[in-house]
C-alpha cells in the first residue's frame, strides 16, 4: 500500500473510474481533471488502445484479463457521467469495528476461542474444545509458517454427529468469528472428474468465490464437506464407483495440500474463464457426517469384546446408549467404507452428541442470536412484549424431539404458531404483552394477551 494511502485518514478510499477496483488493490491512482481517479493498469490499457488506432471503449473492455476486474458497460458509464456522481467513491475502508472477533494472525489461546463459541453453541463441550485446539494449532502453524524439519501435521477434521446437532452451525460460527472465508459443499454432489456432477476441485473454487476471488484470503479459509459418509465404499459392487470411493481418492491431494488451478468467477473450467492457482496447504478441511449405520458397527465390535471377557455383558447393553458414536475407532470407520488413506488425512476425529430436550430448551433461548430473541426483537419494534413461559419451551422441545431432526425442527415448529401471532398482534395497538403457553403450542388453548393499560397497572402494583 502506498504511503499516501496509509497517511490518508479519510475513511473512504479511491476507486478506479473504469475497473471499479479500490486503491488498496490497484496501487496508486492517477488523478484526472474533475477529481476522477484511474488506476495505472487501466491508464496503460487506454494508451495501448489509442496506439492501436481505436478509441473504442468496448475494445478496452475486452482487454480485461485481471481477476476481480469488473468493467462497466458503455451504457452504464454514460449513465454515471450523466449523474455526475462524486468521483471519490464511497467504498469503506476497513475500520476498527470490522475487526474479526478472533484475529488469525495472533490467534488467542484455545480457551478464548471456546468461550466465544459458547456464546452461540449450546452443549457439545467436547466438540468445541477439540475444534478450538485444532483451529489454534492450525492458524498458529499458518502464521509462523512452521514447515521446517518438524513438520506440524495439518489439523483437518472429521466430525461425526446426528443430523441437526450443530455440525454446520459450529463451522459457520467459527468461520464468522475468525472472519475467514468458508465454503460448504455437499459430498453427494461430488464426482470423479469427467463425470456428471461437480468435480472435486470445485470445492476450492467455491472457497475462492467466498473470498471475493482473493487468492491469499482463500488460502486461509475453511472448506466444510458435509455428508461425507455418503462417500463410503459401496459394498458388493462391480461397477466403477465414481461418486464414492473415487471421490475419497481424489480428495487425498487436496486435503494434504497441493496447487489447484481453479477458474475465477465460475464453477467450471472452460476456455473463456481465467484460471488462478490456489494452494490448499493452509486451507482447513472439516468433513462432517451423520454416519447412520456406524452405530451398529461399533455395537457389534463392543459386544464381541465384552463377550470374550470373563463377565459377558448383556447383548443389548449398548442398544440404548446415546453416546455410542463417541466410542468410534478408525477401524470402525474403515469397516463403514472410508478408505485408510482418506482417514489418515483427517487426524482429528470427534463426535457431537444428540441433543436432549433440555438442550433444545436452552437452544431456544440462550444463544446470542436465539430464535426466541429474534422474535422478541421483532415484536418489540411494535412495542409488544413477547413472553414464552416454561411450559411453552418444554412443549416446543418435546415436539422437536419427536421429529428426530435435532435443533433443525425448532424453527419450523415456532414459525408455524408464530405466524398467527405475527399476523394478529399488529392489528390491535392496545396489545402490550403476549404470553405463549404450553397449551397454545399443544393447540388446547390460546396465548395470553395483556392490554397495554393493564400491563402498566400491574407494573405499578
Ligand atoms: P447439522 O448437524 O445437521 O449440520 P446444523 O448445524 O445445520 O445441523 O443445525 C441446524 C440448526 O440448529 C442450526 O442452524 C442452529 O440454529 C441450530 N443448532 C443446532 N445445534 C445447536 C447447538 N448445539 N447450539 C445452538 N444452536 C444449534
Amino acid at each position: 500500500m502506498s504511503d499516501e494511502i496509509m497517511n490518508d485518514n479519510d475513511e473512504y478510499e479511491k476507486v478506479c473510474y473504469i475497473c471499479r477496483r479500490t486503491e488498496s488493490k490497484t496501487g496508486k491512482m492517477i488523478m484526472m481533471p474533475g477529481d476522477m481517479s484511474i488506476c495505472v493498469d487501466c491508464m496503460q490499457k487506454s494508451f495501448d488502445t489509442l496506439n492501436d488506432g481505436t478509441i473504442d471503449y468496448d475494445s478496452l473492455m475486452k482487454f480485461s484479463n485481471m481477476p476481480g476486474v469488473n468493467f462497466m458497460s458503455m451504457s452504464d458509464l454514460e449513465e454515471n457521467l450523466k449523474k455526475d456522481i462524486p468521483k471519490k467513491q464511497k467504498i469503506k475502508k476497513k475500520t476498527k469495528s470490522d475487526k474479526p472477533a478472533i484475529d488469525i494472525k495472533s490467534i488467542p489461546a484455545p480457551h478464548v476461542i471456546k468461550a466465544k463459541l459458547d456464546d452461540y453453541i449450546i452443549g457439545q463441550d467436547h466438540a468445541k474444545k477439540v475444534i478450538s485446539v485444532a483451529v489454534y494449532n492450525h492458524y498458529k502453524r499458518v502464521a509462523t509458517d512452521t514447515m521446517d524439519e518438524i513438520e506440524i501435521e495439518k489439523s483437518n477434521m472429521l466430525m461425526l454427529g446426528p443430523t441437526g446437532s450443530g455440525k454446520t452451525y459450529l463451522v459457520k460460527t467459527l468461520a464468522k468469528l475468525l472472519d475467514v472465508p468458508l465454503a460448504i459443499t455437499d459430498a453427494t454432489s461430488l464426482t470423479e472428474a469427467g463425470y456428471i456432477g461437480d468435480d472435486i476441485e470445485s470445492v476450492v473454487s467455491k472457497l475462492l468465490a467466498a473470498a471475493d476471488n482473493d487468492v491469499e484470503k482463500a488460502e486461509h479459509g475453511i472448506i466444510f464437506i458435509d455428508e461425507i459418509d455418503k462417500l463410503a465404499k459401496k459394498k458388493n459392487t462391480h461397477s466403477r464407483d465414481v461418486s464414492g470411493e473415487s471421490v475419497q481418492q481424489g480428495m487425498l491431494k487436496l486435503l494434504e495440500g497441493s496447487d489447484v488451478e481453479v477458474p475465477v468467477g465460475s464453477n467450471s473450467k472452460n476456455a473463456m474463464v481465467p484460471l488462478v492457482t490456489v494452494n490448499t496447504r493452509n486451507i482447513l478441511f472439516i468433513c462432517g457426517g451423520a454416519f447412520p449405520d456406524l452405530e451398529d458397527i461399533i455395537k457389534q465390535r463392543l459386544n464381541k469384546q465384552s463377550s470374550i471377557g470373563f463377565i459377558a455383558d448383556l447383548k443389548d447393553k449398548y442398544d440404548n446408549d446415546d453416546t455410542i458414536l463417541e466410542k468410534v475407532t478408525l477401524e470402525d470407520l474403515k469397516i463403514f467404507g472410508m478408505i485408510p488413506e482418506f482417514l489418515g488425512r483427517l487426524p482429528i476425529i470427534y463426535t457431537l452428541s444428540p441433543l436432549s430436550e433440555e438442550m433444545l430448551v436452552k437452544i431456544l433461548k440462550e444463544p446470542k442470536n436465539a430464535i426466541l430473541k429474534q422474535y422478541q426483537k421483532l415484536l418489540r419494534l411494535d412495542e409488544v412484549d413477547l413472553v414464552f413461559d416454561d411450559s411453552a419451551l418444554e412443549a416446543i422441545a418435546k415436539k422437536a424431539m419427536e421429529k428426530k431432526t435435532g435443533a433443525r425442527a425448532l424453527r419450523s415448529i415456532i414459525e408455524e404458531f408464530m405466524l398467527d401471532i405475527m399476523f394478529e398482534i399488529p392489528k390491535d395497538d392496545n396489545i402490550g404483552r403476549v404470553t405463549i403457553t404450553g397449551d397454545y403450542i399443544n393447540k388446547v388453548g390460546g396465548p395470553i394477551i395483556d392490554m397495554r393499560g393493564v400491563v402498566k397497572l400491574e407494573a405499578k402494583e
